[in-house]
């Protein structure tokens, strides 16, 4: 049968969480918590239903909930999107990204992604006609604005940036926006921004959004999602904001996408954003779980760098063993019953490094058991 897309592999989340429930691992592989979202936020959803919250939604999202992320979007960096014009809801963040290649992308424009890439870009990108063309990160995993500078011609529609960053859990810093306003400037590029993680960031590092940046925001869409900033990464919704000439043209392939997204959920958010203190502890208590995860591997082999943002750790197994990283991985989650990511599949090229991603989005009893297993598999 034909394929449009030839050779694409299950989703290592889907892999390796099914792995994880083989072996019966703790699993601290695919990305989502495994502790519950706010009882106030599941009162809501209840009560919306309750109502009569239940038909479509309008296309593009409930006024309410459009009116509290403009509001948001405000108080965290300082630019105000026209909640009619400027901002969509989205079935999270996913649909937001494909939606956004299909409208902008046409045959044979070049899109640079930075690799190591969440993987729903390049499928998506290529699935809308697009090119990827992929730009590794350097060996300490910083930006090398001069290669992206050097991949940048005609054909380049967009350049798709992620910060905080999944795998790597590293973030943007100034000069990186520095960087991709000269390379942008005087150009059509458009920035994908995929800021799904903006509320979990450490250290007292500030998260740089497209939206804080005016002469980024003109050539932005900024993507985020509910799912990471309240634990309810089952709801899926999220939402795109961005200039109005680029949300009308969303909207016309949105509105046959999926048309309208969950309506009760919507409402709920809509309500529960009214109160920042429901996101604006998230930094602390994932830096709280990150310093927990690495506190069992400070004095070992198994070398890390805290990671910046995200609820992803990498470390580096290579004191420990030559195999590939997924070879690596699956003998964790077999033997030592503890599943985690490799990071080749975050890559088109072929990557010999030796890293892997622990997830600590997980109750502190889970984090502890998950890395005592690992311990004491690798010192046997
Ligand atoms: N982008 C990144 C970087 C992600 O890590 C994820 C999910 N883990 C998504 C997008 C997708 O988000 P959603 O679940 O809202 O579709
Ligand atoms: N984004 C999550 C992760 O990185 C997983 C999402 C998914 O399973 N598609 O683990």
């Amino acid at each position: 049968m034909r394929s449009k897309l030839p050779g694409a592999p299950t989703s290592i989340f889907a892999v390796m969480s099914g792995l994880a429930r083989e072996h019966n691992a703790i699993n601290l592989s695919q990305g989502f918590p495994d502790f519950d979202l706010s009882p106030e936020l599941i009162e809501l959803m209840d009560k919306n239903m309750r109502e009569g919250n239940n038909q479509y939604a309008p296309m593009q999202g409930v006024q309410p909930l459009r009116e509290e992320i403009s509001v948001k979007i405000n108080r965290d960096y300082g630019r105000c999107y026209n909640p009619d014009t400027e901002i969509n809801i989205t079935a999270g963040a996913t649909q937001a990204l494909f939606t956004a290649f299909n409208a902008f992308v046409f045959a044979g424009d070049e899109v640079i992604v930075i690799e190591p890439a969440y993987d729903s870009y390049i499928p998506s990108i290529i699935l809308n006609g697009g090119k990827p063309v992929p730009i590794p990160l350097t060996a300490d995993f910083r930006y090398d604005w001069d290669q992206i500078r050097s991949a940048v011609n005609p054909r380049t529609r967009m350049i798709v940036i992620n910060s905080p960053h999944n795998p790597l859990g590293t973030t943007f810093h100034e000069e990186d926006i520095t960087a991709l306003t000269e390379i942008t400037r005087n150009t059509d590029i458009l920035i994908i921004s995929d800021e799904v993680y903006e509320h979990i960031i450490f250290d007292g590092k500030k998260h740089l959004s497209m939206a804080k940046y005016p002469e980024l925001a003109e050539r932005s869409l900024v993507i985020s999602s509910f799912g990471k900033t309240f634990h309810a990464t089952g709801w899926k919704v999220g939402y795109i904001v961005g200039p109005s000439k680029y949300i009308a043209e969303f909207r016309k392939i949105h509105q046959f996408t999926v048309f309208a997204v969950n309506t009760p959920a919507q409402m709920s958010y809509s309500e529960f954003l009214k109160n920042p203190e429901h996101y604006l502890h998230l930094n602390e208590f994932y830096q709280n779980k990150r310093d927990f995860l690495n506190s069992f591997f400070t004095d070992t082999k198994l070398k890390f760098t805290p990671a910046e943002g995200t609820y992803f750790q990498i470390f580096d197994y290579s004191a420990y063993s030559d195999e590939d990283d997924f070879t690596f991985a699956k003998r964790l989650t077999a033997e030592a019953g503890t599943a985690v990511i490799p990071l080749s599949p975050f890559y088109t090229v072929d990557y010999s490094g030796r890293k892997i991603r622990v997830c600590f989005a997980k109750r502190d009893k889970i984090l502890q058991e998950g890395a005592e297993r690992v311990l004491e598999y690798l010192s046997t």
